[in-house]
């Protein structure tokens, strides 16, 4: 362990299939630290055997994260160099991690991410559909009732949707999906980075049909991504009742300044926004 290193927790990124994407930083990060925190140890064991290397291993997953805490905290006090790393991809994304982050940060610990395989970035970076916004929604409810009513409140998203999905659900999710969100775009990336990773586009409907003609489709690990809700139509609606009120007041002769007033107190939103439209109407734009 270099000098540098003293008292880190570093939260590394790992290989989500191939492990070509081992950045060199993540393997160098791996050798130095004095223990490595891993979801499940002799999953790991593998990755290391693989790097070629024999750093301890203690357990770090749902059920022991709270109590693994004092425990960390204590060989980063006394200056060890931890890593944490999940099964695959990165820490705490729909893995282990949150409440250990959490609270070495809160005792004031340095904590120091390595970047690398994720596979919501993966899936988006190459799925077509926008990025500029996008919701992650981790995995959905395993029950049919819960997932249908998570759904349904994402219906009005406008931004793009994606979501972690098992093999064993992917079919009731997507007809799910198709149930609750209408008839959108839908691109699933499957086991990325992998031998047989495929990216399929289409409706629901077309992705459940792809499945039933080749059940391989089905098979592996998936990201869902969903094109967000056409935008609300309730919008433009708002401004042309808008435009309707300010219009009448302006023709009644009141002020611009009272018209936006008005306009702002009935149907809600900024005086300044009312006032710029109110001036606009009246100079003729
Ligand atoms: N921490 C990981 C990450 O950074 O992506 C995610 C861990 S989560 C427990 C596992 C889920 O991630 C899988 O069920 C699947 O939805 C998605 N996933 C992981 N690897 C994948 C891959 N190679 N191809 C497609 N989806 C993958």
């Amino acid at each position: 362990m270099s000098d540098s290193n003293i008292g880190i927790l570093y939260v590394v990124a790992t290989p989500i299939g191939n492990l070509e994407d081992l950045s060199p930083r993540a393997a160098r990060v791996l050798g130095e630290v004095g223990l490595i925190a891993a979801e499940d140890t002799r999953h790991s064991a593998r990755l290391l055997r693989h790097l070629g290397l024999s750093v301890p291993m203690l357990s770090l997953h749902e059920h022991n994260e709270a109590t693994r805490v004092a425990q960390l905290d204590d060989r980063l006090a006394a200056g060890d160099a931890i890593a944490l790393i999940s099964d695959a991809g990165t820490p705490l994304i729909s893995d282990p991690g949150f409440v250990l982050v959490r609270e070495l940060r809160a005792r004031g610990r340095r904590i120091v991410p390595v970047p690398g395989p994720c596979a919501l970035v993966a899936a988006l970076s190459a799925a077509g559909l926008p990025t500029d916004r996008f919701t992650f929604q981790g995995f959905l409810p395993a029950k049919g009732a819960g997932r249908r009513a998570r759904l349904e409140a994402l219906a009005g998203r406008e931004e793009t949707l994606v979501f972690y999905e098992s093999p064993h659900r992917i079919r009731d999710t997507l007809a799910d999906l198709g149930t609750c969100l209408g008839d959108r775009r839908l691109v699933l990336a499957r086991e990325l980075t992998k031998a047989f990773e495929t990216f399929l586009d289409g409706s629901a409907a077309e992705l459940l049909a792809r499945m039933d003609e080749d059940p391989d489709q089905a098979r592996g690990e998936f990201v869902v991504m969903v094109a967000g809700a056409p935008p609300r139509q309730e919008d433009e609606a708002a401004v042309v009742e808008g435009e309707a009120l300010l219009g009448a007041l302006l023709g009644e002769g009141v002020g611009v300044k009272q018209a936006a007033a008005v306009a702002s107190r009935v149907l809600g939103g900024g005086k300044k926004t009312w006032y710029a439209r109110a001036q606009a109407l009246k100079d003729g734009d």
